[in-house]
């Protein structure tokens, strides 16, 4: 565990530094309140006419004479930020280049800090016996020492005790119950460690021990560790056993899944395992759970997090262990705000507060396995599927000796394959990752295509929302009847496929099966997607059409052909990382077939059967797909054996957004003198985003060279309007 300073303690009067959640650039100086304070305490501070959050954050700046210092207002009654988290953000800030202030935004994202604890009123047992005791009042006592002395609610007590609230009353008015305030937010409901988990098989058990073994040396030491298997090998249940562990030894432990779909289904899991069920931190959680959660972490009365990416950011009393589950899930990386990836500042706040990390995945991302291959990481791998189900059989389908009309997108081989499975009774899954009827519309007449006003993107049809959308910004519009260019009536055509086209075409060829379409915008609610979920799993449609959604984790009993429409679709394009993408994902879609008893197949419609990705992917050669890819990077010293930053410049108008991009890009002596190259200026792929212009550049330093500070020496000299905007992208993902 990296050694962190003692908090420092400023008497009342004294001058310290207090960061603020507002974008000011630097902490601001105060005066210590009555009582003092410390580094790490919450406190309201004025600025301006305002009042705002902020955190003691260190010695003052002493730009200003003590005496022109304003007073910090309070500090608040919530736990301190522990020294741990405050080297996190102050880290994690340097290494993304995101101003402090918007870090501490992301670790004080509950609501009510500030108002405080919501208080309730409680009674205990106090100091003298009642003055008479009646069978009421023995009742009050006894209800009391029934919860261990803990004091309860007005509704609590006379519930427990049977009695009206006149005797709870009258017994405090004569000082044997001491009334007071308690908390509102409670500990979440204890997970019991002790209970045996699934008998594990071999190879599983050898994992666990391993993994086990990994975070032997005592509290406090930091390990990554890449578990690796196939789908349903059974990794949940290998690192559960390490968050079993965690909690014996009594410290907290955080699971961090890549969509909230798939939460509900591992709480279910964690409830069955350790009798409870853990805390949740996601979008789709209360303000007050929200509020509740964030107390319940700081005061340890939260063992289990499972969550969103922000759960990072929670005031852990003790982390211990953090999983990552689907560790190459691209939604790890946060794309808008504070730019970061919660996988690699997982393994920095691990190793800040000596937790151990996790990486679960049956596809890992190339950084990690190559933290793995040169030692960095420990790895295990859970070779085969647990019990009988095995790995789905792969096949291509050559689409060029295919005969498939126009309009439509299943080969007669496909759905010959498919027809068999239905005829068993088997579930089949068509996976095609486009959400929407159809990703272009073009009117025949003058051969236009409909894009987004604001975008640079073309609006894609959506039949079920009778409109059009904007995937870049979300966007939409009625479905026009006339051309909007040449105003031709009823000449507006959709190309290409989407889910709910192929719905159709799926429809048209099985009149009788039942078929169901899962894509995100088709469900209100994590709660529907989930319910449709189990439903299909329980065996409530023949067919199943998705984006992939359905790549992440879901178990289908039942489904044993997975066909995936069109394989090529992301091989294209000049994504440095396509080729690993397309990879991750058919083989994640493919896993989900066969994965009870029934064995399965994995058919993928191609243009390019000996394109190496899909030969890899038919292969199943994993270990030379990634050595492949590796060299290939190597080569050309791109992530992860060089870096990359992108820089994104956007405003109204492009040519000013042009002219500084190409100023920046003409003083890069600060890059240079790193052995970094700049690339660009040149127009975003996505040239358009809600009216603003983008400009890209990007960067490429040697692996070893400090980016960052030289990136901010470059960036600093750069004075910009206020219209024109500048995100730095450490370590991008995408290029768009
Ligand atoms: P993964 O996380 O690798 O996809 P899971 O842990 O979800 O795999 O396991 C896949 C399925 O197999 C789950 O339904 C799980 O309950 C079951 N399973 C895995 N290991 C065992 C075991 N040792 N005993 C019983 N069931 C198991
Ligand atoms: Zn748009």
């Amino acid at each position: 565990m990296t050694d962190l300073p003692e908090p420092l303690f400023f008497a009342e009067g004294a001058p310290l530094g207090v960061l603020v959640t507002q974008p000011l650039g630097k902490a601001l100086d105060y005066r210590a309140p009555e009582g003092g304070a410390r580094t790490g305490d919450f406190v309201e501070v004025p600025l301006g006419p305002r009042r705002v959050l902020g955190v003691v954050w260190g010695a003052a700046a002493g730009d200003l004479p003590v005496a022109r210092l304003r007073p910090v207002g309070r500090v608040l009654d919530v736990p301190p930020m522990r020294e741990e988290l405050r080297a996190f953000l102050t880290r994690a800030a340097a290494y993304t280049l995101t101003p402090p202030e918007l870090m501490l935004y992301l670790a004080t994202r509950a609501p009510g800090l500030v108002g405080g604890q919501a208080m309730r009123r409680v009674w205990r047992a106090g100091p003298t016996p009642p003055a008479r005791m009646t069978e009421a009042r023995g009742r009050v006592l006894a209800a009391l020492a029934s919860y261990g002395g803990a004091a309860l609610t007005m509704g609590e007590l006379t519930r427990a005790a049977g009695v009206s609230s006149g005797v709870v009353m009258t017994m405090a008015a004569q000082g044997a119950l001491i009334e007071g305030e308690a908390p509102r937010d409670t500990p979440y409901p204890r997970l019991d460690p002790a209970r045996p988990g699934k008998a594990l098989s071999a190879d599983q058990a050898a994992a666990a021990e391993r993994l086990l073994a990994g975070a032997d040396h005592g509290a406090g030491d930091f390990s990554v560790t890449l578990l690796k298997g196939v789908t349903g090998s059974g990794k949940t249940e290998v690192y559960l056993e390490a968050v079993a562990r965690c909690l014996r030894a009594g410290r907290q432990a955080l699971v961090l899944l890549p969509e909230i779909a798939l939460t509900a289904g591992f709480i279910e899991r964690v409830e069955a395992r350790f009798g409870a069920r853990p805390a949740e931190w996601h979008s789709g959680v209360t303000q007050t759970e929200r509020r509740r959660l964030w107390r319940m972490a700081a005061e340890g009365g939260a063992q289990l997090v499972v969550g969103a990416r922000s759960a990072l950011f929670l005031p852990y009393r003790d982390l211990g262990l953090v999983v990552v589950d689907e560790e190459h899930d691209p939604s790890y990386k946060q794309e808008d705000g504070v730019l970061y990836n919660a996988r690699d500042m997982a393994v920095l706040r691990a190793s800040l507060c000596g937790a151990q990390v996790v990486l679960a995945s049956a596809t890992p991302s190339l950084e990690t396995w190559a933290n793995a291959e040169a030692g960095k990481y420990a790895r295990l791998d859970l070779p085969a599927r647990f019990g009988v189900a095995e790995l789905p059989q792969m096949a291509a389908i050559d689409m060029r000796d295919q005969d498939v009309p126009s309009g439509r997108w299943i080969s007669p081989a496909l759905a010959g394959a498919a027809a068999e499975r239905l005829a068993a009774g088997e579930q089949v899954l068509f996976f095609l990752n486009r959400r929407g009827y159809a990703p272009v519309t073009i009117c025949r007449a003058c051969g236009h295509q409909i894009e987004c006003h604001q975008c640079d993107a073309r609006m894609v049809e959506h039949r079920f929302l009778k409109r059009l959308m904007c995937h870049q910004c979300g966007a939409t519009a009625p479905m026009p009847t006339a051309c909007p260019s040449c105003g031709a009536e009823g000449k507006l055509a959709p190309v290409g496929p989407g889910v709910e086209r192929l719905e159709e075409e799926t429809r048209a060829l099985f009149p009788d099966a039942r078929v169901t379409v899962l894509s995100s915008d088709l469900f209100a609610s994590s709660r529907a997607l989930k319910e449709r979920i189990e439903a299909i799993a329980a065996g409530e449609a023949d067919i199943i059409i998705g984006t992939q959604l359905v790549a992440k984790g879901h178990n289908f009993p039942l489904l044993t052909l997975v066909g995936v429409i069109d394989a090529d679709l992301g091989l294209h394009g000049s994504d440095l990382r396509a080729g690993e993408r397309s990879f991750q994902l058919i083989r994640q879609v493919a896993g989900r077939a066969g994965r009870a008893e029934r064995p399965g197949r994995a058919l993928l419609q191609t243009h390019q059967p000996d394109h190496p990705v899909i030969r890899a992917i038919l292969s199943g050669d994993e270990e030379g797909f990634w050595r492949a890819e590796a060299a290939e990077r190597h080569a050309l010293s791109m992530p992860p054996y060089g870096r990359l930053a992108g820089i994104i410049l956007s405003g109204p108008e492009l040519q000013a957004v042009f002219d500084h991009a190409g100023a920046l890009a003409m003083r890069a002596e600060p890059l240079h003198r790193i052995g970094a190259q700049v690339f660009g200026p040149a127009p975003a792929p996505i040239a358009r985003i809600r009216g603003r212009h983008r400009v890209r550049m990007l960067v490429k330093a040697p692996k070893a060279a400090p980016l960052q500070g030289a990136l901010s020496a470059w960036v600093a000299a750069l004075h910009l309007p206020r219209n024109i905007r500048l995100a730095i992208d450490i370590d991008p993902q995408s290029f768009w």
